[in-house]
């Protein structure tokens, strides 16, 4: 049996997408599973779209999710003699011909179809055509000769027996009159030289998978197998478009979305094992199989992809969630100073309750990484005097506090709602607001455990609120 191989082939034209991280998480996770290799091909031969920028972007979200590709990643445009090579022996062989039509008269052909309402198809005319009469003025491209009579099979890994009438797939363009070759000749040459095996990606590419399969056939090459995954559609269950926000990585990484737990939710998008949620890398990797991705496009869910990550951050070490998060400050936000390391660190395990993101652990930990109390100016303004009295009748009673502990704590709070005549809310929120500068924020025990009584006392006492 030949050894597994699959890759991922984004074009660099744009930021990559999170569909396109679904693709290359199952074209990775397939190999894996098979203990086959997985290649990153950049398909830039498109020169005017493809852009240095992309590429770059391509390979950094590859690994900020955890993807790692075998060898360097393949730069398709370097192999264009390759794909010119093989255009060429399909020409000679008469598997290709030249096409000297003029893109009037191909305009004008679209134009009919249009007209007529029928999908556009070039009409072979050179297909049979002797050059001796072709015209001197006009550059040909090369035409695949596309099988015009009956239909083909398409035993798909994932959508099962997908057959086409064979007339459907026109005599497609493989070299174009500038010589440079079209994606759909790189793309199987690629596949070839690279012994690629499975060929898993976008629905949207099966009329394409159809014109590849005929060049393979022409050349007499090993076959891949094949699997269109569905698409992704947006929640109102439109297709997701570059132009959707929230669809790159960074657009999740920004609002504190952990790699693990947008990959694990990128795997249930359109596959399942049985009815479990959480996998982790190992078992993704053991579990992951072809026949359990979906033939519906799934729907990609926001609240879905919180939950997840909140499911992430109540679960995994804190050690390690304390590194994703002094990453996190560090590139969004604004690093933790090394002297707030240690009370962060220790805090985390209040900081992360209700946190769905890394960002709402940053809003809820921000008053221990400040030096100065930002203060919320509508909440500041419920420091009246009545606030001010339990302020500083707390700050009074903590001076006989040795250690900063519930046990130690719980009393004084609850004298002080006997003494101001108050609740709790009315201790709780005056002491909040002074130490965090909000009304809301982590419970009122935890901060001033987490401040260490000096803070405490430095901010009870801050001419601000007194
Ligand atoms: N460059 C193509 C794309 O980004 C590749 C498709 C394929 O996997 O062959 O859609």
């Amino acid at each position: 049996m030949k050894k597994v191989a699959t890759r991922f082939a984004p074009s660099p034209t744009g930021p990559l997408h999170i569909g396109g991280v679904r693709t290359a998480l199952f074209n990775w996770l397939y190999s894996k599973n098979q203990n086959g290799k997985f290649y990153l091909r950049v398909e830039d031969t498109d020169k005017e779209r493809s852009k240095e920028e992309y590429k770059n972007q391509i390979i950094k979200s590859l690994k900020w999710i955890g993807i790692n590709y075998d060898e360097k990643e393949y730069i398709q445009s370097n192999k264009i003699k390759d794909h010119v090579k093989i255009a060429n022996e399909l020409l000679k062989n008469g598997q290709a011909y030249k096409c000297y039509c003029s893109s009037e008269e191909i305009e004008e052909q679209k134009k009919r179809a249009k007209q007529k309402k029928i999908p556009y198809i070039y009409d072979r005319k050179w297909r049979d055509k002797s050059e001796a009469n072709a015209p001197k003025n006009i550059q040909p491209v090369i035409r695949f000769k596309s099988k015009i009579d009956g239909t083909s099979l398409l035993k798909d890994l994932v959508q099962g027996d997908v057959e086409i009438d064979n007339n459907t797939i026109e005599d497609f363009i493989i070299l174009r009159n500038d010589g440079t070759p079209t994606y759909n000749l790189s793309a199987s040459v690629d596949d070839h030289h690279m012994n690629v095996t499975h060929i898993i990606r976008g629905d949207d590419h099966k009329i394409n998978t159809f014109k590849q399969i005929q060049i393979y056939q022409a050349m007499k090459w090993e076959m891949p197998s094949f699997a269109h995954i569905p698409l992704i559609h947006t929640i109102e269950g439109k297709k997701l478009s570059k132009r959707d926000k929230a669809s790159t990585l960074d657009d999740y990484s920004k609002i504190g979305i952990m790699p693990d737990a947008l990959r694990n939710y990128l795997l249930r998008l359109g596959w399942s094992y049985k009815d479990k949620e959480i996998f982790t890398l190992d078992e993704s990797i053991k579990l992951f199989n072809l026949e359990g991705i979906g033939k519906s496009p799934s729907k990609l869910d926001m609240n879905r992809i919180l939950s997840m990550n909140e499911h992430y951050i109540k679960n995994i070490d804190e050690n390690d969630l304390f590194d994703q998060l002094t990453e996190y400050c560090k590139l969004y936000k604004s690093e933790i100073q090394s002297d707030k390391k240690d009370k962060i660190k220790e805090s985390l395990i209040f900081l992360k309750n209700k946190a769905k993101t890394l960002e709402d652990i940053f809003n809820n930990g921000q008053y221990i990484m400040v030096d100065e109390v930002n203060f919320n100016q509508d909440d500041i303004k419920l420091i009246d005097d009545k606030a001010k009295k339990v302020i500083s009748d707390f700050n009074a009673q903590l001076g006989s506090v040795d250690k900063l502990n519930k046990e130690t704590l719980e009393p004084i709070v609850n004298e002080l709602i006997k003494s101001n005549d108050t609740n709790f809310k009315g201790v709780g929120q005056p002491l909040r607001i002074a130490l965090t500068g909000s009304k809301f924020g982590p419970g009122i025990y935890d901060i001033i455990i987490s401040l260490g009584k000096d803070e405490v006392r430095k901010r009870l006492t801050s001419k601000k609120i007194s």
